[in-house]
């Protein structure tokens, strides 16, 4: 028993032995008890009244009352509790001052959003970079206040390791960077950063290789058309200079072909990120086309073979797209000995997705090139792309186009056995009219 309850207790007998003998003495021992109780209970009552008084009033709050025996202890106890605290009190609000000063210092908008996209959070750099209103828009849908249009499929699309660039809303010279972080219980948080600098300096890159490459093309033509002209006067030439001509055209043509090459990705790095859809390509009309372009390329050493599943089409860039199938195709006659098969696809995949698929028996790709080789200019063998008119740019425009439509390229290879390039696309870009496969 602790020492302030023997103290009560011992309060208390005295109180009863005092009760007693007064009782006794007088004879009115059941009056004399009832007068010691309510001693004891006024006594109590009186602390109570103190303690409540102290705990309801704040001034008080570091005056605890004087008390002996438990309520002594009891008030102690309290004082130490409501010291601890408030301390802890205190420290958290500096701490969520700190953290309010270090997010309103951060240069880049952070928002926090709920499963409803709704904005819970967000800090100073938001206002002036997303022109979000604070405290207005708290609650609000961002989609609602973010109305670029790559910004709410993005954030739909879940696939939160990619990021995202687009002009801050009402102020058109600043580029944005937007990653979206998940978080606790279905919270996302919005990062955007100001990438304008970098835009700039990428913007004067593409610059420069599409003027240094549309400067290139007169001087080219020019060299093109008088080579042309020499070949037709070649037996007048003295006999050292004769395969001279035929070897510089042949560079020639190289050249013009990478210049075009690099026009024509320059073209696609400057228009918008996503490719219209309002044009209905006629996917089956494409890949007869380019049938016959394989098999005039190949001049009869392979097997031209195409799968086409005619009622499928696509919404997308008809120009763009044939282009990019027509690469894929080059290259598997390019890169398949003679006698080998190649097999063009064109079918419907797994939810709703379509998929063009150039399949060939060629040379085949080792695993670690494989996902280089959409890199502009990579070449696994260098001499081999050169001595069949490879200008290492023809899967970097596939990618490129791809990406345009919401598409996806999947690689499979096996050295020495063959490759399979499918391109496959989303179903928001896929058409279905009467169903029909044929086999040419
Ligand atoms: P290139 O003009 O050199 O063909 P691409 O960008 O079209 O450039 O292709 C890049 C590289 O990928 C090629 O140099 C080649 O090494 C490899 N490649 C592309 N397609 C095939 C294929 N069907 N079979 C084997 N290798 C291929």
């Amino acid at each position: 028993m602790s020492g302030a309850w023997a103290m009560e207790f011992l309060r208390l007998g005295v109180l009863a032995l005092l009760g007693l003998t007064a009782g006794l003495v007088s004879g009115e021992l059941a009056w004399s008890m009832a007068v010691a109780a309510a001693i004891a209970l006024v006594f109590h009552l009186l602390q109570l009244y103190r303690l409540h008084h102290w705990i309801v009033n704040d001034e008080d709050r570091n005056n605890p009352p004087d008390a002996g025996g438990v309520w002594g202890e009891l008030i102690d106890v309290l004082y130490r509790f409501g010291k601890r605290h408030r301390k802890r009190k205190e420290r958290l609000a500096r701490l969520l001052e700190r953290f309010n000063e270090f997010t309103g210092a951060m240069p880049d908008a952070n928002v926090v959003i709920g499963p409803q996209d709704d904005i819970r959070w967000m800090n100073e750099a938001a206002v002036s970079l997303l022109g979000l209103d604070q405290p207005a828009d708290l609650g609000q849908r961002i989609t609602n206040l973010i109305r670029y249009p790559g910004f709410v499929q993005f954030l739909r699309r879940g696939n939160y390791s990619e990021t995202l660039e687009f002009p801050a809303p009402q102020r058109e010279d600043v580029r944005l960077s937007v990653r979206v972080v998940p978080f606790g219980n279905n919270e996302r948080l919005i990062a955007a950063r100001d990438v304008s600098h970098f835009f700039r300096i990428e913007r004067m890159r593409r610059d420069f290789v599409a003027n240094v490459s549309h400067e290139l093309r007169t001087p080219l033509t020019v060299l093109a058309g008088y080579l042309e002209a020499y070949i037709d006067m070649v037996e007048e030439m003295p006999a050292a200079l004769r395969p001279s001509v035929g070897h510089m055209q042949g560079q020639t043509a190289r050249m013009q072909q990478i210049v075009d090459d690099l026009l024509t990705l320059s073209r696609l790095d400057s228009e918008n990120v996503i490719a219209s859809d309002q044009e209905e390509v006629s996917v089956p009309g494409v890949v007869s086309t380019l049938r016959e372009d394989a098999e005039a390329l190949s001049g009869g050493r392979h097997e031209v073979v195409a799968e086409v599943d005619s009622g499928l089409l696509l919404r997308g860039e008809a120009k763009e797209l044939h282009s990019a199938f027509s690469n894929l195709v080059s290259n598997a006659v390019r890169y398949t000995p003679d006698g080998g098969r190649i097999v063009l696809r064109w079918s419907a995949g797994p939810a709703g997705e379509a998929r063009f698929e150039v399949s060939d028996s060629g040379i085949g790709i080792a695993p670690a090139d494989i996902p280089r080789v959409t890199e502009r200019f990579y070449r696994v063998d260098k001499d081999r792309s050169r001595a069949t008119g490879g200008t290492g740019l023809g899967l970097a425009i596939v990618k490129h186009v791809l990406q345009r439509h919401g598409a996806r390229l999947e690689v499979r290879s096996r050295l020495g056995k063959g490759s399979t390039f499918a391109c496959v696309f989303p179903a928001g870009r896929v058409l279905r009219k009467v169903r029909r496969v044929g086999v040419g």
